[in-house]
């Protein structure tokens, strides 16, 4: 649901005397020709449409997909009949994320009808459900006062996921960014974005939660529930420090994160010290997720969309896989790719996603009734 980088392409900048297709003389590594033999996992993207060049696409490139809905934009009910339109064109390719809606928030019969579309979505095949920001940053209950994801009243929600042995994605907060001034930005998307969209810009707006507000509530909810496996998505809004995101994936066990539309973030730090985010991945190897947030829907340029896809996952693909020096849209100035070993790619972009989606290969079958 997040579009708005959608016209920006990765650039590379290939030095020294290798070029960008030759394979590595060590076999501990991936080049960039294996590229699309290895199979991949994109955690977050958004198909709103019943076209499928999307995941004919990600299949060219390798890629298994969760498509997430979201409680935002389209019905969720219309979202998941996209998704599970996917599904069944797709078995092997895609499961779904349902989500719930938050309207009615006040209502003795919300926690029953959200249980209840919930029971429903998993029946129709949903392997997670997602949580969107307007929890803690829009939905205000009967008082006016905000509702932080650590509510009480999402409890019983949550064990129910946990109970049915679901992931819980939590795209809760922004990143820091949003709550500073623009020239304080790290990364050009931030910049653009919230110079155009100054009603999302928190810096802006100091009458609601700030940062330390919707991570806390975040870090109280997963204290609450040591037991659900979560993805935090977007790095958990944590994009901004490997120490600060290390300290939660050390304490939350069952929390991984996805890095969609957070890369950025990572090169932004890796300019500055390459050998800390290095030495961050190595470490939390087993708790970081491959996601993007590529989406589409109906009235895209599906060939416009095609090679955008291709373009932005291969850019990432070079920065984990090669030890180029690279330049990106998002991020001034150059940074040297990670190279990681093939062990650690295979976590971040496969064996981490079948560990917290356990049904891509756990059971076979569509699921719809
Ligand atoms: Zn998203």
């Amino acid at each position: 649901m997040n579009n708005r980088f959608f016209f920006l392409l990765f650039a590379c900048v290939g030095i020294g005397a290798m070029s960008c297709g030759e394979a590595p003389k060590d076999n501990q590594f991936y080049s960039l020709d294996d590229y699309d033999k290895v199979l991949k996992y994109d955690v977050h993207v958004h198909i709103s449409s019943d076209k499928p060049y999307f995941v004919e696409q990600s299949k060219k490139e390798n890629f298994k997909l969760v498509t997430v809905n979201v409680n935002a934009g389209e019905p969720i009910v219309e979202q998941r009949e996209y998704a599970i339109h996917q599904v069944e064109a797709f078995p092997e390719q895609v499961k779904y994320a349902t989500t719930f809606d938050v309207a009615g928030w006040d209502d003795k019969d919300w926690q029953a009808k959200t249980l209840a579309y919930l029971d429903e979505s998993f029946k129709k095949g949903a392997i997670g459900v997602k949580v969107w920001k307007n929890i803690g940053m829009e939905l205000k209950d009967k008082n006016g006062k905000f509702v932080m994801i650590d509510d009480p009243r999402f409890d019983t929600i949550f064990d129910f996921i946990e109970k049915n042995n679901k992931t819980l994605i939590a795209h809760i907060g922004e990143p820091k960014n949003c709550w500073l001034p623009i020239e304080e930005m790290t990364v050009k998307n931030d910049r653009d974005y919230f110079s155009n969209h100054p009603q999302y810009h928190m810096y802006l707006h100091p009458e609601y939660p700030s940062y330390e507000d919707q991570i806390n509530a975040r870090d109280r909810m997963l204290e609450k529930h040591p037991h659900l496996r979560v993805s935090g998505a977007h790095m958990a809004s944590l994009e901004w420090s490997v120490d600060e995101l290390a300290k939660r994936l050390d304490k939350f066990p069952n929390l991984a994160v996805d890095m969609a539309e957070r890369i950025s973030h990572l090169q932004y730090q890796s300019a500055r010290d390459f050998q800390k985010v290095y030495d961050f991945i190595i470490k939390y190897q087993d708790q970081l997720l491959y996601g993007t947030d590529l989406s589409t829907s109906d009235d895209r340029d599906s060939a416009k969309v095609m090679q955008y896809m291709h373009d932005f996952r291969f850019g990432h693909w070079r920065y984990f896989v090669t030890d180029e020096m690279m330049e990106a849209p998002e991020v001034e100035g150059q940074f040297k790719a990670l190279r990681l070993p093939k062990e650690v790619v295979d976590k971040i972009y496969r064996k981490n996603a079948e560990k917290w989606f356990p049904a891509f290969t756990e059971d076979k079958g569509v699921a719809r009734q």
